[in-house]
């Protein structure tokens, strides 16, 4: 019994011996035989794969234009890009996310203003938006964090005066919704990645969603070096009209996103599954809270954050994390703020106080597996885990 109660990282036994990771994709037979037919056919990068994606991307969510390209990364910075955003303008960005949210923003010459989040939700919060909104704030970039979308309403309102773009940072969130509009129709541009830990995969990959004919164009010009055909201009007649890119998402990649994509819905309603199960068992166990959830949401589960209170623990979330981690269960943190990264303090001249909403979440916050391939034997070893961690840290 006691060898049963000692924690692994103190020398006792884990709950796992195979570790379980905090997220996964999920690779089908079929993802195999389509990627296999492609790389049978004439085209390895752009051809007819590229258009299907993007026209089945985009029906999937309800947009008019969707624009694959080569990252979520690439999707930021084409949606900068595409604003005309540059030298002098500032974009509103919240801190609690992953760098990349904030670097398309000084790819273009501009500067980020990193904003604190709700303190509940997590999400960027519309007072922050209006205390930080200025002469030269040109849009405002929301993160769907963990897979609930932000209270885009609430962030137009803010915003309505000077009519500025919203774009949806939402890699967390394909598949969710606000009142019945799916994520991807809820921002002027919406940025969705296609790396392995989220929901649909291509290796790396990103797309790009928006209601506007010109704006997907442009886009589609910048991935591929600002190149444009003059209208009936023979096949060798190209013109490079503006700064571009290497932003391709290639024909292999898409077969495989496209494969990917017809098994979201099912893969949701698993994430949602899981999330009900942690909700149901978290209830009885005060030192671990899920993080809050707007009302009239469809959240889309990317992760699922949970709070450690710092009264409700004897030790560090820190501690925690480890001893959990030594169960043989890989929870791990989103995110430390951007704005205390050496790099950004140094940049833009940010500094512990700036965000207190963030940084106190970030001391207690971490990510529990999440992934539809998760086993309900996978959750019970969660849950082991969790309740041996508690009994010897908890208070
Ligand atoms: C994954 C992610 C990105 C970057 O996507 P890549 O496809 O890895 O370039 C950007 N923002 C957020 C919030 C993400 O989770």
């Amino acid at each position: 019994m006691a060898a049963n109660n000692q924690l692994a990282i103190d020398g006792g036994a884990p709950v796992r011996t195979t570790p379980l990771p905090y997220g996964r994709h999920w690779i089908d037979e079929d993802d195999i035989a389509v990627v296999a037919q492609v790389l049978r056919s004439d085209f390895l990068t752009t051809g007819p794969e590229v258009g299907r994606f993007e026209t089945d991307f985009a029906k999937s969510v309800g947009a008019a234009e969707a624009v694959a390209v080569s990252s979520g990364t690439a999707a930021l910075h084409a949606a900068v890009e595409c604003l005309g955003i540059g030298p002098g303008d500032e974009v509103l960005v919240p801190t609690l996310t992953f760098a990349a949210s904030a670097n398309c923003v000084l790819y273009q010459g501009a500067t980020p203003v990193l904003c604190d989040v709700d303190a509940d939700t997590l999400l960027l919060a519309p007072e922050a938006v209006e205390r930080h909104i200025g002469p030269r704030t040109r849009a405002i970039i929301g993160v769907d964090f963990a897979g609930q979308p932000c209270d885009w309403n609430a962030i137009r309102t803010c915003v309505s005066q000077k009519r500025l773009p919203l774009v949806a940072d939402a890699c967390h969130s394909l598949g969710g919704s606000d009142r019945g509009r799916p994520v991807g129709q809820l921002a002027d541009l919406t940025v969705f990645s296609l790396h392995p830990v989220k929901h649909v995969t291509s290796g790396e990959g990103g797309v790009i969603t928006c209601d506007d004919r010109a704006r997907a164009e442009h886009m589609r010009t910048f991935r591929h070096h600002g190149i444009t055909r003059p209208p009936g201009a023979e096949p060798w007649n190209y013109e490079v009209t503006s700064l571009g890119q290497n932003y391709r998402l290639t024909d292999v990649q898409c077969a495989l996103a496209r494969r990917q994509l017809t098994k979201l819905e099912v893969w949701v309603s698993r994430r949602r599954e899981i999330a009900a199960r942690y909700d149901a068992e978290l209830a009885s166990m005060p030192g671990i809270v899920p993080l809050a959830r707007r009302d009239g949401i469809g959240h889309a589960y990317h992760l699922y954050v949970v709070r450690l209170p710092v009264s409700r623990w004897r030790v560090s979330r820190d501690r925690v994390l480890a001893a959990i981690r030594a169960e043989g269960i890989l929870a791990t943190l989103h995110y430390p703020p951007v704005h205390l990264h050496p790099f950004y303090r140094a940049r833009l001249g940010t500094a512990p106080g700036d965000c207190p909403n963030a940084e106190a979440a970030a001391q207690e916050i971490l990510s529990l597996p999440m992934f539809p391939l998760m086993s309900s034997a996978d959750q019970d070893d969660v849950f082991t885990a969790l309740h041996k961690v508690a009994r010897a840290y908890g208070r």
